[in-house]
């Protein structure tokens, strides 16, 4: 496989196994509800009042069908929903829906549209796809699963939102979705202004959005309401008087009811007692909390609410450039395979072992060492690493910082097969590989230390805490870019 193919192959690995990622909703979740600390089993908490619900089977069936009808008149022409509409091939029609749902997770949909078209020109099917990367779709033999169940449970990273989306749009499976827009759209017209990533509002979002779908239209019911929140109820200045669903919207109501009452008191007559109360039930788990109350300022963008972030978590990695002489005596690089889940699964890394925060230098080099042992089974002297500097990545949740090592090799070594899988890479072949960004700054930051030292005027010895040099300023984000993805190929 020529570089290029495997990096783009690589890419789509990553990006297939990433595909249930950041922008669909938490997976998996349990449906339990948590009980108070420590203590006895929380009572069962009320049903959340009439004003969340979708609860008359008449206002259903007239949102179902002014949404379609908006969506008919409306919708954006697309690539993905033409073959989506037209494809016979069952299979191929499932491939096409999944690899815009895996790209329009990583950006937006003009973006998205030249990169999707040049995929599915030189990927059209699952088995061409195979032919680049055995390692995404070896078990699949080319067929896609058909329900959104059977999608999650087969395809490797294929969580909740892109399964549904599959199975809604190219099967016809009455399934709702929930995404970021949906999200917004639903909180709006049902006023759910509690933390909008939490377990429980996501939950009753999801069903909320399968009371919903349109069971003859599932699928354009879905683009339907993901369209509403990508082009009218959109995040800042909603075009609410634009809306195809307006008359079902209880934030839009508050509003109107808002409004009414102002225009009453300026022309002096007596208004009625406006309805700004909530829902009327303390401790509503879909309402906002009493210390954030509606504030008429924001009108409908009062929803939804999201907790206030987490400032990232610091963590520290020492991770190590062993390095070696390969072939015509070009530098080669080991590089070792993450974990499928967790952070960065299934990525390529240089051996790295996470470090305890404030550990004497003398500690992680220790630990390092003991790490590379593992890999070599050699000893490994602490003394004999050498410190590069340090590479900071942020992610979103997490500030890391990499303590950078390098290790010359003479003589060969014999990697232990029983560990994570590993190979011996020349720099060309690093960065066709499925790295992270963060270990492209490690190896930019080893390359500079280098060339530093073969330089005519020898480099000081560098401090630690120091920054590598080529490390750069903190990046966040860490997928790989679509564009690299899709670079054009070098040779056939
Ligand atoms: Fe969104 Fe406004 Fe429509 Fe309500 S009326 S769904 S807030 S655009």
């Amino acid at each position: 496989m020529s570089p290029a193919r495997g990096r783009a192959a690589a890419a789509a690995a990553g990006a297939l196994r990433r595909s249930g990622g950041s922008a669909a909703p938490p997976q998996g979740r349990s449906r339990r509800r948590a009980s108070p600390r420590g203590g006895a089993p929380a009572a069962a908490p009320a049903p959340p009042p009439a004003r969340h619900l979708f609860s008359d089977p008449a206002e259903v069936e007239a949102l179902r069908r002014n949404l379609l009808a908006w969506y008919d008149r409306c919708k954006r022409d697309l690539p993905w929903r033409a073959l989506a509409a037209t494809e016979p091939d069952a299979d191929r029609r499932g491939y096409a829906v999944w690899v815009s749902e895996i790209m329009l997770q990583q950006t937006q949909v003009a973006t998205v549209i030249d990169y999707y078209t040049r995929w599915m020109q030189k990927w059209p099917t699952l088995q061409a796809l195979a032919q680049a990367s055995l390692e995404v779709v070896s078990e699949l033999a080319g067929r896609m699963p058909r329900t959104a169940e059977d999608l999650q449970k087969l395809l490797p990273g294929v969580g909740r939102y892109t399964a549904g989306a599959i199975a809604s749009i190219s099967y016809g499976q009455a399934t709702g979705v929930v995404d970021g827009n949906v999200i917004r759209v639903l909180c709006r017209l049902r006023c759910v202004g509690a933390d909008s990533s939490s377990p429980a509002v996501i939950d009753w979002l999801w069903d909320m959005a399968n009371v919903l779908v349109d069971r003859s239209r599932p699928g354009d019911f879905n683009q339907a309401l993901m369209e509403l929140g990508a082009t009218v109820c959109v995040p800042k200045s909603p075009l609410c008087g634009e809306c195809p669903v307006k008359q079902h919207c209880q934030a839009w109501r508050r509003v109107e009811k808002e409004l009414a009452f102002a225009s009453q008191k300026l022309f002096g007559k007596a208004p009625p007692v406006p309805d700004v109360e909530d829902c009327g039930v303390g401790d509503c788990p879909l309402c906002p909390p009493a210390t954030e109350p509606w504030d008429s300022s924001l009108g409908v963008t009062n929803f939804p609410r999201k907790a206030a972030k987490k400032p990232p978590r610091a963590m520290r990695t020492a991770t190590c450039v062993l390095e070696r002489r390969g072939c015509h005596r070009a530098p080669e690089y080991l590089i070792v395979q993450r974990p499928s889940s967790g952070l960065l699964a299934g990525l390529w890394e240089f051996p790295s072992v996470p470090l305890a925060q404030d550990l004497q230098e003398e500690k992680e080099r220790e630990e390092l060492a003991d790490h590379l042992q593992a890999w070599m089974g050699r000893p490994v002297a602490a003394k004999g690493l050498q410190f590069i500097g340090e590479v900071i990545h942020i992610f979103s949740h997490i500030h890391q910082t990499y303590v950078v090592y390098s290790l010359h090799l003479d003589g060969d070594v014999t990697l232990d097969p029983a560990l994570s899988p590993s190979r011996w890479v020349t720099e060309d072949e690093f960065h066709a590989s499925a790295v992270s960004t963060a270990m492209k700054k490690v190896l930019k930051a080893h390359g500079k230390q280098r060339r530093k030292e073969s330089s005519p005027v020898k480099g000081s010895k560098r401090k630690r805490g120091a920054k590598a040099p080529g490390a750069g300023s903190p990046c966040p984000g860490t997928q790989l870019s679509l564009r690299a993805f899709l670079r054009a190929p070098k040779g056939p």
